[in-house]
């Protein structure tokens, strides 16, 4: 995790839940108080428009109802609700320790989360702008310094 999301480290309670109620997630433990937004070709392609994310700590999760898992790559899986659909998370899928990487809509209090990053820029549609002073990373930039699959999806 880097520095940046250091200093929105909190630890706590949040409650979610997906839209039908039907997958009820708690963190009690460490999590990030910020987003992050991404605009990778997969992840516009599973939210339909915005990505955006918070990460939450391994530990702290517990989730009850049932989930349905896509692995999106070979390194990460996709969670979702398979009676409403509601994406949940995206997660490392190679790793138990893995952070969970949020989707802020679930919980009621991520509302007031600010946007602290925003990676894919230049794959960003016209039709979501992002203002603000956050730190942004290009393809190129990103996937120098991280793992990544090659090209767009089929
Ligand atoms: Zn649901
Ligand atoms: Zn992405």
């Amino acid at each position: 995790m880097s520095s940046l999301a250091d200093q929105y480290r909190r630890r706590g309670q949040l409650q979610g839940a997906c839209l039908c109620g039907a997958v009820q997630i708690s963190i009690d433990g460490d999590y990030v108080a910020a987003v992050g937004a991404c605009h990778c070709s997969r992840c516009q392609r599973s939210a339909g428009v915005l990505w955006g994310a918070f990460v939450g700590s391994a530990p702290a999760v517990t989730v009850t109802g049932e989930v349905a898992r896509y692995a999106s790559t070979e390194f990460s899986e996709r969670a979702f609700c398979p009676i409403c659909g509601s994406n949940l998370w995206l997660r490392d899928s190679d790793n138990d320790a893995a952070d969970y990487e949020f989707m802020p809509a679930l919980f009621p209090e991520a509302a007031a989360f600010p946007l602290i990053s925003e990676i894919y820029t230049d794959c960003r549609p016209a039709y979501v702008p992002l203002s603000g002073s956050h730190a942004t990373k290009t393809r190129a930039e990103w996937e120098a310094d991280n793992r990544h699959v090659e090209g767009d999806m089929p």
